[in-house]
């Protein structure tokens, strides 16, 4: 029996010694079109690869998978993170658990599980066939089984998915930061809130974590995991969204009554101090400087006496609701998926095989299933490929 794999990346790799291992006397080819197999893996986590994550933050899996959450609870029954970490500890990869629950290989080298995956497909005899771009099922007929693994940014009219046309979510961008025309903005480049919620107002996209000001908007944690959430809707308005920011929520609990409540008091304490002197919530400096003048602009000059009523509102609302416009996407060097690709629904949940084409199947990236950052990304390409690996060694 023969299977061929198209694509030349972690799904396609994780899946062929898979199979291997699962279905010894299977003949396994992977094509890859360019002339390097796992590219995205060596520069993945900033060329330390980030390879899955502990979820011990996770409570619901739509935290960190915005597209396939309810798939990869499924699939994760079979293999989850602690299959794939003992995974890579079999196969003698040493793999350490961030403070941030990230999971890296503690050589910190993306090379090692390169390396892995390169020794273990010499070892199966997997042939690899690089500079081998697959265009049309009809090349691979003499093939039993056929998976594919292409990864991200598919195209509809790419001839390899014109018998998929209708079973495919377009694709677009995930995981990107915010351009923001502020001037003044920029000028904070550098500086982190570590607990700030970045929100879509008049929609219930948020996100809250370590918040990045850059020198052309915002980046970090909390905008990535937005711009995940709201991938399909960021890109429908052209990136051109509403943009607010409560930079206090990771210290105040509650609404903007509970932070005015903090602000009187504040107020009552530092009567006589000029209103910049005094920085609440640990807030950075040159962030507060900003804040005050975006809120009171002279005024905050003043002795906090002398702040009225309106005043203290408009400080209150700048610290949890202050709002921006979303003028572009900027990359994100270090980690950049797809939100879309092929639909959930056109395949088997079990096993990822095509519900059209029998003995057709699919992993990692090219299915409509994403995640955030911290390693979900190849989590899903694991137990995806695991899956696919395990249903074509069943049927054989
Ligand atoms: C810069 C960067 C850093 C990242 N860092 C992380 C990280 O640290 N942690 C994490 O979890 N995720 C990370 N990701 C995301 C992660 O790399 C992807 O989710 C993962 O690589 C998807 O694996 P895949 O095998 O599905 O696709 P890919 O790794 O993209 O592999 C697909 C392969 O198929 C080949 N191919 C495509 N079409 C054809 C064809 N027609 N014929 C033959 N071959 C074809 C491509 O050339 C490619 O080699 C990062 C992504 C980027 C871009």
């Amino acid at each position: 029996m023969r299977t061929a794999i198209v694509g030349g990346g972690a799904a396609g790799f994780f899946l062929a010694i898979n199979l291997k291992e699962l279905c010894p006397q299977m003949e396994v080819t992977i094509f890859e079109k360019s002339k390097k197999v796992l590219a995205k893996v060596e520069v993945s986590g900033g060329g330390r690869c980030n390879c899955t994550n502990s979820f011990e933050s996770v409570s619901d899996l739509s935290q960190v998978y915005p597209r396939g959450h309810r798939l990869m609870k499924r699939l994760f029954k079979a293999f989850d993170y602690h299959d794939a970490y003992a995974w890579f500890e079999r196969h003698g990869v040493r793999l350490v658990t961030q403070d941030d629950d990230c999971v890296f290989p503690a050589s910190q080298d993306s090379h090692t599980i390169i390396n892995l995956f390169l020794a273990e497909a010499r070892r199966h005899h997997i042939d690899i066939c690089t500079q081998s771009k697959i265009e049309s099922l009809d090349q691979l007929s003499e093939f039993d089984y056929i998976a594919i693994t292409t990864g991200g940014m598919p195209k509809a009219h790419d001839s390899l998915f014109t018998f998929h046309h209708s079973l495919f979510t377009p694709p677009v961008p995930s995981l990107f930061t915010f351009s923001i025309e502020d001037e003044a903005l920029h000028a904070l480049m550098g500086t982190v809130v570590e607990d700030a919620t970045a929100f879509i107002p008049g929609t219930n996209f948020r996100a809250t974590g370590p918040l990045l000001i850059t020198h052309w908007g915002m980046s970090g944690p909390a905008i990535l995991k937005l711009s995940s959430y709201a991938a399909r809707e960021l890109h429908d308005h052209n990136y051109q969204m509403p943009l607010a920011i409560n930079w206090i929520s990771g210290k105040v609990a509650g609404n903007q009554e509970a932070v005015k409540e903090e602000i009187i008091k504040l107020q009552a304490q530092s009567a006589m101090l000029k209103v910049s002197k005094v920085r609440p919530f640990d807030l950075p400096s040159r962030l507060w400087s900003y804040l005050l003048e975006k809120a009171l602009g002279e005024r905050a000059q003043n002795r906090w006496q002398n702040l009225n009523k309106k005043e203290l509102n408009r400080l209150v609302n700048i610290l949890c609701n202050d709002s921006y416009q979303i003028a572009g996407r900027a990359a994100f060097k270090d980690e950049f998926v797809t939100c879309g690709g092929i639909d959930l629904s056109t395949i088997n949940p079990h096993t990822l095989e095509s519900k059209d084409i029998p003995n057709l199947y699919f992993a990692g990236e090219v299915l409509d299933i994403d995640g955030i950052t911290g390693g979900f990304n190849f989590q899903a390409a694991w137990t995806t490929a695991y899956t696919v690996a395990k249903a074509i060694s069943h049927t054989t």
